[in-house]
């Protein structure tokens, strides 16, 4: 029996089988695992290996998640399904930032991760990670249905470990700040890392008048 079990009250002999005791953490998670909305949205061919997945034969029904939310107000999950292009990022980034937390990042496919076979082209991001915090990746090129069903199973198990009384989105005063939506000029300019590139110029430009 784990520890937390442990420390929950003894039901008295005459209501066992009736009362069921359980920590508030795992009924909240399992409501909120088992209703996952996810933002409806495709970026390439991994979308339509998705779009598969979310229809009738692999029934994400079973996970109360068949509603893809048109509005990123209203959805939880983020599936990066395809290419991310450097035009394309700035809409995904700012995507992210209206959605409300808690809300969780799944990103499926090569292309998303790492930038797959197009990984050196000049129109292509080669990770989201790199802008957006991902809790699960799933793997392929594409990524089977079954992978997919996998990855949100993974998500499932990462929410069932997680409690009300450290997350982060719960803790008053504690607003978490949205992401600066970087802008696409020659190329992309990420804001977050300004201060590193103004103090790096500081280091170069005495260097260079000596
Ligand atoms: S990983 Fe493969 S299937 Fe998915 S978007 Fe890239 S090229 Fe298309």
């Amino acid at each position: 029996m784990s520890p937390r079990k442990r420390q929950l009250p003894e039901i008295p002999p005459e209501l066992v089988g009736t009362v069921h005791i359980t920590p508030i953490d795992a009924i909240y998670n399992w409501a909120r695992k088992r209703s996952l909305w996810p933002i409806f949205f495709g970026l390439a061919c991994c979308a339509f290996e998705m779009i598969g997945t979310f229809a009738a034969r692999f029934d994400p029904s079973r996970f109360g998640m068949e509603i893809m939310r048109a509005s990123p107000r209203q959805a939880d999950l983020m599936i990066i399904n395809g290419t991310v292009t450097k035009k394309m990022l700035p809409q995904v980034v700012r995507l992210y930032n209206q959605m409300p937390e808690p809300k969780y990042v799944l990103v499926m496919g090569a292309c998303a991760i790492s930038g797959g076979p197009f990984q050196e082209g000049y129109n292509v991001v080669s990770g989201i990670d790199k802008y957006l915090p991902v809790d699960v990746y799933v793997p392929g090129c594409p990524p089977r249905p079954e992978g997919l069903i996998h990855g949100i199973l993974t998500i499932h198990a990462k929410m069932e470990r997680e409690s009300l009384r450290n997350l982060r989105w719960y803790k008053k005063g504690e607003v978490p700040e949205p992401i600066p939506v970087p802008e696409l000029g020659p190329d992309l300019v990420d804001w977050r890392l300004t201060e590193k590139i103004e103090a790096m110029q500081e280091e170069v430009v005495p260097s260079q008048v000596e």
